[in-house]
């Protein structure tokens, strides 16, 4: 098998901007979306995509699922995937998810996971409370 030598990308010291070369098809496409939702040109367009892009990486570095202001009657959770916040309730006829008006999903599956909240359940559950064995 013969490897040819992969060509190395310049580093962008030239000043404050990289000039990179873009297939004519693309451009074109592109081009059809300048005078619309508010692009006046290509520069606009490929920052605003590539931002997007950046963000959309960033973010799936980070677990989907985190937890914060844990309480006796429940816990926040952070879903990055559907970019929402879940509240959890613990009440004394079950758990509840208010995101997805239910007391079985991914949110409280997650939740179950979390050391402290499971130290909180354990606890209701000592107290009569309906809530699942952790
Ligand atoms: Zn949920």
């Amino acid at each position: 098998m013969i490897t040819l030598p992969r060509k190395i990308e310049k580093e962008p010291i030239d000043g404050n901007y990289t000039t990179i070369k873009l297939p004519n098809d693309l451009v074109i496409e592109m081009d059809q979306l300048i005078g619309k939702h508010g692009f006046k040109s290509r520069a606009e367009i490929i920052k605003d995509a590539l931002r997007e892009l950046l963000t959309r990486y960033k973010n799936s570095e980070l677990p989907r699922f985190e937890h914060f202001n844990i309480d006796p009657d429940g816990a926040r959770i952070t879903d990055r995937k559907r970019h929402m916040i879940a509240d959890i309730y613990f009440k004394p006829e079950g758990i509840f998810c208010d995101l997805d008006k239910s007391n079985g999903c991914e949110h409280i599956d997650f939740a179950l996971t979390v050391p402290k909240i499971q130290e909180i359940i354990r606890e209701k559950i000592k107290e009569g409370w309906k809530l699942p064995d952790v």
